[in-house]
């Protein structure tokens, strides 16, 4: 999708701050981080949010999942807890309409909500 930015990010179109990559998902800084790690975990197919994955994305979903975890370990996160977020919709907060699971951790996190 031309005109969504992340699509633009895993084009290369946009430079990022790109912390890992492979065939399906991209990971990068998020531009206005909400805690010391603030990584977004991005699948490289262009869906709108989690609403719009398939019976033949459950693959994706599983190694989206899986390379959060191995980030997590990666930022020194395992041992002292993080938090993985995916807003849906406007009242979830969702402002980028293009799939993506927050990474969040390196300080004590508030209450959800
Ligand atoms: P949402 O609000 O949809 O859950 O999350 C979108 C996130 O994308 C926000 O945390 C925002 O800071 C981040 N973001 C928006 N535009 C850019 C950008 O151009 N580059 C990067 N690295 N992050 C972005
Ligand atoms: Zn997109």
């Amino acid at each position: 999708m031309s005109g969504c930015i992340f699509c633009r990010i895993v084009s290369g179109e946009i430079p990022s701050q790109k912390i890992y990559e492979d065939d399906r998902v991209i990971a990068f800084k998020d531009i206005n981080p909400r805690a010391p790690v603030h990584l977004l975990v991005v699948p490289r197919k262009h869906l709108a949010s989690v609403l719009e994955l398939g019976p033949e994305d459950s693959d994706l979903g599983g190694h989206v999942l899986h390379v959060l975890g191995q980030l997590a370990r990666q930022e020194d996160l395992a041992g002292r807890g993080f938090r993985i977020v995916s807003n849906c919709g406007q009242e979830g907060g969702q402002t980028v309409d293009h799939l993506h699971f927050h990474l969040l951790g390196g300080r004590r996190l508030g209450a959800m909500g």
